[in-house]
């Protein structure tokens, strides 16, 4: 083992602290979660610059970039350097991979110790891309997950006793791997669910009595609606504990009044991304979740990564509650401690600490949704999750909806489908699509069109949800 790579893996392990075992009723480890803003600053200070040297020695890619910046080994001491170390892209990353198959040389990890310490494989969902990219992982790097998923899940009120039921297919995304090891280390038994249809999971939930559901918010709500269909109870089920993750949930009011009225649970989100955070770098708390002020904010774990909130256009740090987009560096993954990864999520943070006692900064409001993510229409743009709260509030819609953007001339045109709920009788609806859409020209400032479907014409969907169909393209 190198010298460097032997400083790095000691002081990420240094600081690992209550690795087995909760160190509070509350808070898992409440030495790195209930610390003084000037000790998180220390610990990420000194774990950042051991990092940057391992990165310099050890990732090709990395070598390059910082020779490139004309930063030499041991220039990043603190992180008030860190804002001389250059950005990395998802573009740059997709480059890097086609350039030298099939693993990209981002990694520090060499194929031997690929092969005989590797734990797994993973790749990105693809949505935005028709290639995934491929990411692997060590036996580090699993203790790791399951140390920084547990001190999640103890946040959010997870406790031996609970036994989960883990709707992920168990495909190559990370989100739902790192809560199934986190799970065990809590203590608490997993039903894997995949590979199963969602009557069949219904039927698992109202026969075994799990009370804890992983799945998307999407999800949540379909499988709540089925189990209703079957006529298995909902709010007086045995879950009493949602953790979503994959799709913006609980930061959007309705989405989280839907999910906890249809289930008599609370819901809670784990955020992250495979390139960067694959582990809950934001998390909410049962008193975040707990307040009736809406939208939850999210913490951030910052002794594992450091997030940054930039301006877009010049890349400089935006002030505290200002908006900006997420930049963020990893400071544990032995296969990729990326640094200054563009996220690209639209957030603001504050670092008042919380109700909770946590003293990490909070994402204001959950994180809405990537650059990527964003309709632009007419020169306004928008997020998604902006039609998704206005459908979702209105009492006589469906879960559902689906938005179509078109052009007719040189017009850009805005369709958005909806069905009604399932339990309204057709002879004493009322059509809400007037209504629908003067409540949506006032919010996203366009014309829009509402198109109302019977109810179970839209398609609901496992994982990540596609609503948006952009159809502009075509139409020229
Ligand atoms: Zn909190």
């Amino acid at each position: 083992m190198s010298q460097i790579r032997k400083k790095w893996l000691e002081t990420v392990l240094k600081y690992k602290f209550n690795h087995d075992k909760p160190g509070s009723p509350t808070i898992w480890s409440p030495d790195l979660e209930k610390i003084s803003r000037e000790r998180i600053k220390e610990i990420q200070s000194e774990k950042l610059s051991v990092a940057f040297d391992y990165l310099y020695e050890e990732s090709q890619y990395y070598q390059e970039k910082f020779k490139q910046a004309k930063l030499k080994p041991q220039d990043i001491q603190s992180v008030e350097d860190l804002h001389k170390v250059p950005v990395t892209t998802k573009q740059e990353w997709l480059v890097n991979q086609t350039d030298n198959p099939p693993w990209g040389n981002f990694s520090p990890l060499s194929h031997k110790r690929w092969t005989t310490d590797g734990w797994m494989m993973f790749t990105t969902s693809g949505t935005t891309t028709v290639l995934p990219r491929v990411f692997r992982h060590t036996q580090h790097d699993l203790k790791m997950w399951a140390w920084l998923g547990a001190r999640a899940l103890w946040a959010m009120g997870v406790r031996p006793g609970d036994v989960v039921i883990n709707c992920a297919d168990y495909g190559p995304a990370v989100a739902f791997w790192c809560l199934h090891y986190a799970m065990s280390l809590v203590g608490c038994p997993v039903i894997p669910c995949g590979g199963m249809n969602v009557q069949r999971r219904a039927f698992f939930i109202n026969t075994y009595k799990p009370t804890v559901l992983l799945c998307t918010p999407s999800y949540a709500l379909y499988l709540g609606r089925t189990m209703h269909d079957l006529e298995y109870p909902t709010e007086n089920s045995s879950i009493r504990i949602i953790i979503t993750a994959g799709e913006p949930g609980p930061g959007i009011p309705s989405t989280k009044n839907r999910i906890e009225g249809l289930w008599g649970a609370k819901l809670h989100d784990d955020f992250g991304c495979t390139e960067v955070a694959m582990t809950p770098l934001g998390y909410t708390c049962e008193d975040e979740v707990n307040s009736v002020e809406n939208p939850v904010n999210v913490h951030l774990m910052e002794d594992a990564y450091i997030p940054e909130v930039l301006n877009p256009d010049t890349l400089e740090p935006v002030r505290e509650g200002e908006r900006g987009i997420l930049v963020v560096s990893n400071l544990f993954s032995e296969a990729q401690p990326i640094l200054r990864y563009m996220m690209g999520d639209w957030t603001s943070i504050t670092r008042e600490p919380c109700a909770c006692g946590r003293t990490h900064a909070r994402a204001l409001g959950g994180l809405h949704g990537r650059p990527d993510d964003m309709i632009k229409i007419q020169g306004l743009a928008f997020f998604p999750s902006t039609i998704e709260d206005s459908v979702r509030k209105d009492p006589e819609l469906g879960d559902e909806f689906r938005v179509e953007l078109s052009k007719v001339g040189d017009m850009d045109r805005v369709k958005i489908i909806v069905e009604p709920k399932s339990a309204i009788p057709k002879s004493s609806y009322i059509d809400p699509r007037e209504k629908i859409q003067e409540k949506l020209k006032g919010l996203l400032g366009v014309d829009v069109q509402v198109e109302l479907v019977p109810y179970g014409t839209l398609p609901r969907t496992q994982f990540k949800s596609k609503r948006v169909f952009d159809m502009r393209e075509q139409c020229y």
